[in-house]
């Protein structure tokens, strides 16, 4: 990236393409996850790649569901490990979660390779690679969890999940956190909080979000969760993105 000079206006996005590339070549993105970003990129571009207020407020409630958890995991694939791998981290860490592996195209050296990137950026521990958990409904390989991750999780966080998937652990009765730049993906329509943002501003804002409120008693977190409204957010940001509205 040294020659794309910092103050070129397109510098983030073009960063941010430039590491799903990276992640392509250390064999810890798919080459379908080129295709995804592309997707995303196309939403960012329309929301104007910032933060709306109502995906603030959405980041808030995620952090507040991450707060409450008796067991919140947070699902890494592909894109994401390559994208912000020490953010997740950070995230884990103030809000007491799990990181597990969680692949669309599961393959082991992939899971192993994202299990070593996390560690490289500071994991202790990563989940994902026993496998001796299922989401019903699923077909075998993409219905793999640890028993002990997901499997057990009460409150989960799916940055860019496939929406198949998203649906099934909803129906697992799992609080579902979701990060998807596309209102109307099935991903996000699934979810309990979902997050139309980009991954790499929306990590952060969580953490950000997560310090500030873990002062505060659990009345109000659960208030927070209790006011977020989550077709409301959805259709927010599909009308930011049709109409431009801040
Ligand atoms: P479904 O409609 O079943 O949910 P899909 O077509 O959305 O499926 P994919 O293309 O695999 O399935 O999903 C990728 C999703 O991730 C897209 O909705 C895209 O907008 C989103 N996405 C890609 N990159 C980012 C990113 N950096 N931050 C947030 N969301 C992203
Ligand atoms: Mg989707």
């Amino acid at each position: 990236m040294t020659d794309i000079p910092a103050d070129h206006p397109r510098y983030e996005s073009l960063l941010t393409r430039h590491r799903i590339e990276a992640g392509v070549d250390e064999g810890i993105t798919s080459r379908q996850g080129l295709i995804a970003q592309g997707r995303g990129e196309a939403f960012d571009y329309l929301l104007g790649e910032r933060t709306t207020e109502s995906a603030d407020a959405a980041e808030r409630a995620a952090a507040a569901h991450l707060l409450l958890a008796d067991h919140p995991v947070l699902s890494i694939n592909g894109n994401v490990a390559a994208l912000c791998p020490g953010e997740l981290v950070e995230l884990a860490e103030v809000v007491g979660a799990d990181l597990e592996v969680n692949l669309f195209n599961r393959t082991e050296e992939r899971m192993a390779a994202i299990a070593d990137h996390l560690r490289e950026h500071g994991a202790t521990e990563v989940k994902g690679l026993t496998a001796d958990g299922r989401i019903p409904g699923l077909s075998h390989e993409r219905a793999k969890v640890d028993a002990d991750g997901i499997g057990d999780a009460d409150v989960v966080l799916v940055p860019l999940e496939d929406g198949d998937r998203a649906e099934a652990l909803a129906a697992m009765g799992k609080v579902e956190l979701v990060v998807d730049l596309n209102p109307m993906s099935r991903s996000a329509q699934s979810a309990t909080v979902p997050i139309v943002d980009n991954i790499v501003r929306a990590v952060p804002n969580v953490t950000r979000h997560a310090r500030e409120l873990r002062r505060r008693p659990r009345e109000d977190l659960e208030r927070i969760v209790a006011e977020f409204d989550a077709a409301a957010a959805l259709e927010a940001a599909e009308n930011a993105i049709r109409t431009g509205a801040k």
